[in-house]
């Protein structure tokens, strides 16, 4: 058994700025990593992935992203920034330990991991990922399709598909940017699978990030926001109804408060008027082996890419200690802890407009703050 005052449960972004928060307040921290090293998720998405936030308002606490790395970061920069930054705050970061179980203690909290090893601190700072678990598809008769049948988190670049049939599902940031890699990689046919048309915006419009929109209108009402943003696509976004994918009919800040942010451009646009990602309706079922749409057609893909998202998966750690609210979001975030678990707190659970390392950075030191303090 370890004993460490706090203990800080993923070595991503969350999970390492707020242990670097802490030991520049002195409070010394133990992070524990289920993989074999820091910023896994990074590793693992793919290859052409940059941030869509700005480097310079992107970094963490205490150690801002080199300027070497350009404005948009790529993704394996990224993997080397946060490598830099567990270096350079000298993180005690265990990796290999899955977390299984959060339980309460007498005056404070013990971690289970899978391989029986169990830690106990006063304090857990829950950071496990937003993207946790991906959602498998659950379509009515998939199990026909003979073709391959893949989750966006698994795609790493268009190589294997070269030359074949694509239907991407899901127009989110993932699935949209996978289909204009698979166009460009060499796919004979993308197509794009869409239940409800995205808010498009461009991630720079003169030389002013998106991301800088998000950070001002933050905090204002989600109904002027909803009417300044469609003032905006309207001007900025081409209209892509002639190629079937319709301008939104919800205002772009109602979704975010959904859950959904909107999809920065990186090439749909120009793919989509150039017909190389060809925008279909949703995808109800299969049946034997072809894909049937929502506008009652059916297609025959040799593959299917599911960007269908991913869950939190915190019941099977937290579950039983009534902080998650029915969706299996915390109830508390942040700085905050819920009366019933004091010294349990959680980090990047939310998808906020103004970019998710920005606030993992702000809520870091609220958090590091609050623990020291308390
Ligand atoms: C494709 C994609 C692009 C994104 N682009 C941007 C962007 O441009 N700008 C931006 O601000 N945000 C972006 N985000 C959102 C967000 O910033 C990232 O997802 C970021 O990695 C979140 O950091 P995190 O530490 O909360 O989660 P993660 O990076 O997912 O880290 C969680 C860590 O916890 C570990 N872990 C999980 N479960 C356990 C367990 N049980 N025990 C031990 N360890 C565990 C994981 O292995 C992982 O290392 C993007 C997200 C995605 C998916």
């Amino acid at each position: 058994m370890s004993t460490s005052p706090v203990l800080v449960i993923g070595a991503g972004p969350a999970g390492l700025a707020v242990a670097a928060s802490l030991g520049r307040r002195g409070v010394p921290a133990v992070v524990l990593e289920r993989s074999d090293a820091v910023g896994a998720s990074w590793r693992q998405h793919y290859e052409r992935l940059h941030l869509h936030t700005t480097r310079r308002w992107s970094g963490l606490p205490g150690f801002p992203i080199p300027r070497r790395f350009g404005r948009w970061v790529a993704r394996a920069d990224v993997v080397n920034y946060l490598e830099m930054y567990a270096v350079h705050h000298r993180l005690d970061v265990r990796t290999g330990v899955h977390v299984k179980r959060v339980a309460r203690a007498d005056g404070g909290w013990v971690v289970e991991a899978e391989s029986g090893e169990v830690f106990t601190g006063s304090t857990v700072v829950v950071a496990t990922g937003y993207n946790h678990t991906p959602v498998p598809p659950a379509w009515p008769g998939v199990e026909t399709f003979a073709g391959e049948l893949v989750h966006a988190s698994a795609y790493r670049n268009a190589k294997p598909y070269r030359g074949k049939d694509v239907l991407v599902v899901g127009a989110g940031n993932t699935g949209s940017e996978i289909a204009v890699d698979l166009t460009e990689g060499g796919a004979s046919r993308v197509r794009l699978a869409i239940r409800t048309p995205p808010h498009i915006v461009r991630r720079s419009n003169l030389g002013w990030p998106a991301q800088g929109t998000g950070i001002v209108v933050r905090h204002l009402p989600v109904r002027v926001v909803d009417r300044i943003a469609a003032g905006v696509a309207r001007v900025e976004v081409p209209d892509l109804s002639p190629y079937g994918l319709p301008r939104p009919t919800t205002g772009l800040y109602s979704r975010v408060m959904e859950g959904s942010v909107p999809l920065q451009d990186v090439g749909l646009i120009a793919a989509v008027q150039a017909g190389r990602v060809e925008p279909v309706a949703a995808v109800e079922s299969f049946d034997d082996g072809a894909v049937v749409l929502a506008d009652g057609s059916t297609i025959t893909p040799e593959v299917v890419v599911a960007a269908t998202g991913y869950r939190r998966g915190l019941e099977a750690l937290v579950g039983d200690l009534g902080v998650l609210d029915e969706r299996g979001l915390p109830r508390t975030h942040g700085p905050r802890t819920f009366h019933s678990a004091p010294g349990l707190y959680f980090t990047g659970y939310t998808n906020p407009i103004s970019g998710m390392f920005r606030e993992l950075r702000i809520d870091a030191d609220r958090i590091a703050r609050a623990i020291s303090r308390g």
